[in-house]
């Protein structure tokens, strides 16, 4: 156990903020610090952490508390562990003591399998002092050029090329073998015979952003093709592959100082680049990269930089690469090296500052990045050149934030020398394909459609049946003029099921929901606007009040005066019937939008569904009854479909 006066010693001396700011990119704000939630996937900050107070609130995720307990959350740390990790931090003695056996039973699986890892890696690196580790692992590393230093820094092991050696001294040090199998460092034959998995491999330790040994990579040493040059670690209990990245221990706090994260392929890049005196640099060795990994490098910086080598596969990874970093709303840069180099063996090649240069003349945009490769396929054929364009508004497509793909339109705009609007009208279109398939992909399938495909002339007399749409389709158009280009949320599922958010402009979540039930305003004046506002998106622009208030139609620009004319109080109704009143405006904008959009459509089916409770009512033929009933039935259903989505119940 920890005296309690250590315990207390390591929280008068721990800052919060300086804590936490291992981990997360913080900035100052006011008093307290901001940053992204290193809890859920999020664009804007809600984690906010008070040094005055010594305490972190995430709001995404609703945890909260004090140093301790960050670290015990964040790392899945015990509280012991918490302490001791503080401890090390500030140079706070803690005295310890051997554990004894029943203490050591105690100890959850997976910190006996990082006690295993962590026995595993000192072994390894105890290897380099052997005779076989010396002649054959070390220097291994130095042919390879690797300095003293860093060998010890990324501590860089052998593993003798033997069957037991690690079994062997895992067993003597009295440490239960179950554990190492665990974690793949200990494999089992058919008949049972146990071997050292990484046996005459020199070794890669794969660290946790604290430093913890997750698992290895081990790289033979055989000259022959017949065994892989690298094995790795498989996943358990403690090593997730998606969610780690080589190098991350070693380049957190230079990732923040230079806020940039140079991603390279693997474990010999980033040493060879540390080496080179470049430590932001991470590479997701044995995997493809990740959305996890990608936020895991969000943490620290917005831009990530890609070094892979010139090759086809370099090249195709980087274009995949380009793509996911997008999508996560995060900055892409892209050098290649010269053909054949990679970044280990080209900054073998050139001095430190040589590489530095390489590195900064060298890095494009992705725009750019793409169509000098495209480009040099294309030579100048139009079609493919127009495939090109396409290529890179795809890519433009899924960056999630409307500025900034403004900014890649023009830049593009002026790379093909193509006028903005044309590619806007483009990008609109693609937008338009990829949130429809999305959003059939997120379960608002044909089921959830609600099939409202009729025409304004063959809908029943609203007067008949006491239904009202006027005032509902004018709320939409109202919504649509005064806050056309704000942006909503829609969530959609991805093919890997994750649900993230896309932002959308308001009129677009507008013109789709009516698009994706068929559905034509009925009044006249209002589905004209409608029209408009269609054929406008389609060239990319959203029309703005000023361009109804001054149309030459009358009508359109009477009714836009009046829609206009008071500033309406958005999602009043929502406010009331609730009885709470959201906190911001752009809240209350994505309630109304919603809102307006439900109310409208559950009316319309209402208005459908009297129309033919009172067919039935009226001497209906028998033949025709039972048809009548079916959609009756159906009506019900969307009737209930919607009135979830309002969150209200709805006499039927
Ligand atoms: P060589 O000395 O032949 O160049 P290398 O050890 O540099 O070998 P490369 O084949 O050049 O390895 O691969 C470059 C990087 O890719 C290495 O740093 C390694 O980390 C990574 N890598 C290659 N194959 C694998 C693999 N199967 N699993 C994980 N990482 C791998
Ligand atoms: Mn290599």
């Amino acid at each position: 156990m920890i005296p309690k006066d250590i315990i207390d010693k390591i929280f008068e001396t721990s800052h919060i903020e300086e804590v936490i700011g291992e981990f997360v990119h913080l900035k100052k704000s006011g008093s307290n610090f901001k940053g992204l939630s290193p809890f859920v996937n999020e664009k804007t900050p809600s984690f906010m952490v008070s040094p005055a107070k010594g305490i972190f609130k995430d709001f995404s995720s609703g945890k909260g508390g004090n140093v301790v307990s960050f670290l015990m959350e964040h790392e899945g740390f015990s509280y012991p562990e918490a302490l001791k990790w503080l401890g090390k931090y500030y140079n706070i003695e803690i005295p310890e003591r051997e554990l004894t056996d029943e203490e050591r039973e105690k100890l959850n699986e997976r910190e006996s399998l990082f006690v295993a890892n962590a026995f595993a890696q000192s072994f390894f690196v105890d290897q380099l002092e052997a005779q076989e580790g010396k002649a054959i692992g070390l220097s291994y590393f130095s042919e390879r050029g690797y300095r003293d230093d860093i060998v010890k820094k990324f501590q860089l092991g052998y593993s003798p090329d033997q069957k037991d050696a690690l079994i062997n001294a895992a067993e003597q040090a009295g440490h239960n073998i179950t554990f190492f199998t665990k974690l793949g460092l200990i494999k089992s034959k058919e008949n049972g015979d146990q071997f050292d998995f990484f046996r005459g491999r020199v070794m890669f330790p794969i660290h946790s952003l604290t430093g913890r040994v997750l698992g290895f990579g081990g790289r033979t040493l055989r000259k022959d093709k017949k065994t892989a040059k690298y094995f790795n670690s498989p996943e358990s209990p403690i090593y997730h592959k998606s969610d780690v990245l080589y190098g991350i221990y070693f380049a957190r706090k230079d990732m923040m100082n230079q806020d940039n994260c140079y991603l390279v392929e693997g474990y010999t890049d980033v040493i060879s680049m540390h080496q080179s005196g470049i430590e932001n640099v991470v590479s997701s060795s044995g995997t493809s990269l990740t959305n996890g990994q990608i936020r895991l490098i969000k943490r620290f910086t917005p831009n990530i930089t890609i070094l892979y080598d010139g090759d086809a596969a370099g090249i195709r990874a980087s274009f995949r690469g380009i793509d996911l970093i997008l999508q996560e709303g995060m900055n892409v840069k892209v050098v290649l090296f010269p053909d054949g180099e990679d970044p280990d063996s080209y900054s073998k090649k050139v001095s430190s500052s040589e590489l530095a240069t390489y590195l900064d003349t060298n890095a494009k945009d992705f725009i750019s990045f793409k169509t000098d490769i495209l480009l040099a396929e294309t030579q100048n054929d139009p079609i493919k050149k127009s495939k090109l364009i396409r290529e890179i508004l795809n890519s433009i497509a899924l960056v999630p934030d409307q500025i900034s793909q403004s900014v890649y339109v023009k830049q593009a705009s002026s790379q093909f020398d193509i006028a903005e609007r044309t590619l806007i009208s483009e990008l609109n279109k693609i937008k338009r394909t990829k949130f429809k398939k999305e959003r059939k992909e997120g379960g608002y399938n044909d089921e959830d459609t609600l099939d409202l495909i009729t025409p304004p002339d063959q809908l029943p007399e609203k007067a008949a049946v006491g239904e009202n749409l006027d005032s509902q389709e004018l709320d939409l158009l109202r919504l649509m003029l005064l806050y056309g280009t704000y942006g909503v949320e829609i969530e959609v599922e991805d093919s890997n099921e994750q649900v993230k958010k896309l932002e959308v402009p308001v009129v677009q979540f507008i013109l789709d929901e009516l698009a994706a039930d068929g559905i034509i305003l009925t009044n006249e004046i209002a589905n004209e606007m409608i029209d408009e506002f269609n054929k406008a998106a389609d060239s990319g622009i959203i029309p703005d009040i000023k361009h109804f208030v001054n149309h030459q139609n009358q009508k359109i620009n009477s009714l836009a005066v009046d829609l206009t004319a008071e500033k309406y109080i958005v999602s009043e109704n929502w406010a009331k019937m609730h009885n709470i009143y959201p906190e911001t405006e752009e809240m209350k904008l994505q309630r109304a939008v919603e809102e307006a959009v439900w109310i409208y459509k559950l009316r319309r089916v209402r208005l459908m569904k009297s129309d033919l409770e009172i067919r039935l009512k009226n001497n209906l033929p028998e033949s025709e009854q039972s048809v009548v009933m079916k959609d009756i039935i159906k009506y019900n259903e969307i009737i209930t479909v919607i009135s979830n989505k309002l969150d209200i119940v709805v006499a039927k």
